[in-house]
């Protein structure tokens, strides 16, 4: 037997098992000292109301013989994907029943996709990064290249001729920068991948926080985009769902890449490999886009973008450089000082008991960087904002 020895290239991650050590070695030795975590990644508001109520009437329906549920072989109940495609027409993208592939969250799709790609691709990376672009890719034992997402570019990299790439990641709102791209720019990556036949995989995880409705919130408002993009899509910032799971694909029909359509590879592979979301939990995605799930979870978005304003706001007032906070949950800072973000990770710790995450665990770039979040409560992001302010 031997192993994948791709896995063997992977870097173990260090970063959040190393910010929990620091933050209990700090505990142990400050025990009356207080600790606001803004590295928070995950959400910390519950459910609303209509998710949690079409969940418990789901579950009712399993019990009875009539509405019990089996196998969803479809990838994706219809009523489920009629709710998708209403919500993509108010974006004026039209998307057929075919074209949505609902999935147990964006990750797992992210991750997976890259089986129908040949092993032999480039793939074009922006630094910092979500870190599962990058392991999939090592783990296949493709090739890597770097784009810089930095100050110089508002980390907003844009596509450089120079560099040939086969698969390229974009991520807008950025995780963990927060930058977003606006529409002519995502316009000169749909050029730039129809150009070469590449195909972008666009990460549309956090779309449901951009507030500018100037700014493009799915890839397929760009034109062209259905021929060259692949977009996935989360309930978990969005909705809370987290611990619950359910996420969704698109893969347009009109997409052809290698003389093969990816939508019939992608439904091949799934198909294959996964036996659908739970007919519950796909009751309770769908509840979201119901007209009291949206204003519900657009109170909760508010929530966090309140405290995102807070640090975005203290941060203006300091003269920090830093992206996101408007269209987005993450704020991504420039260290004081010149510090290094590790550096910076242990002076926030020890002067004012604030955490986050150093930029550096996101990549090269990342090195003098540091990423705050706004999923904390509103009287703890005000009180570390306070803090901060007094640096
Ligand atoms: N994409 C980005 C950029 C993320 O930050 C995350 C989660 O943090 C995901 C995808 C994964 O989302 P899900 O919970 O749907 O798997």
């Amino acid at each position: 037997m031997k192993i994948n020895a791709n896995y063997k290239n992977l870097n173990e991650s260090y970063l959040f098992s190393t910010i929990a050590r620091k933050v209990n070695e700090y505990k142990a030795a400050n025990p009356q000292k207080e600790i606001i975590k803004l590295g928070i990644g995950d959400v910390t508001l519950p459910l609303v109301k209509p998710v949690v109520d079409a969940l418990k009437k789901a579950s009712d329906e399993m019990g009875v013989k009539e509405t019990f549920r089996g196998y969803d072989d479809q990838i994706g109940y219809p009523f489920f994907k009629e709710a998708v495609a209403a919500y993509y027409k108010k974006k004026n993208v039209t998307l057929s029943h075919n074209e949505i592939f609902i999935s147990d969250g964006a990750k797992s799709d992210i991750g997976n996709i890259v089986d129908i790609f040949g092993k032999d691709n480039t793939v074009l990376v922006p630094d910092p990064v979500y870190p599962v672009y990058v392991d999939t890719n090592i783990m296949d034992g493709r090739k890597i290249v770097y784009i810089a997402a930095s100050k110089e570019n508002g980390f907003l990299p844009l596509p450089d001729n120079k560099i040939s790439a086969d698969i390229i990641y974009l991520c807008s709102p950025n995780n963990p920068t927060g930058a977003a791209y606006n529409r002519d720019q995502l316009k000169l990556w749909v050029d730039y991948a129809l150009s070469r036949g590449a195909v972008i995989l666009f990460d549309a995880a956090y779309e449901c926080f951009i507030a500018d409705k100037a700014l493009p919130s799915s890839i397929y408002e760009i034109e062209g985009a259905d021929k060259c993009a692949v977009e996935f899509c989360s309930f978990s910032k969005t909705a809370g769902f987290t611990g619950v799971r359910c996420g969704y694909t698109i893969v347009p029909e009109s997409l052809i890449a290698d003389g093969v359509s990816l939508n019939k590879l992608w439904r091949r592979r799934q198909s294959t490999k996964f036996n659908g979301v739970s007919y519950i939990i796909q009751r309770g995605a769908e509840a979201v886009f119901s007209k009291d799930g949206q204003s519900e979870i657009l109170r909760n978005i508010e929530y966090y973008m309140k405290n995102a304003g807070l640090i975005d706001n203290a941060l203006e007032k300091k003269g920090v450089y830093h992206t996101g906070g408007k269209n987005s949950p993450y704020i991504w800072l420039e260290c004081f000082d010149g510090r290094e973000s590790w550096d910076f990770f242990d002076y926030l710790l020890n002067t004012c008991g604030v955490v986050g995450t150093p930029g550096g665990g996101f990549g090269e770039t990342g090195k003098y960087f540091f990423r705050l979040t706004a999923f904390n409560s509103y009287e703890n992001t005000r009180k570390a904002v306070e803090k901060l302010s007094a640096l």
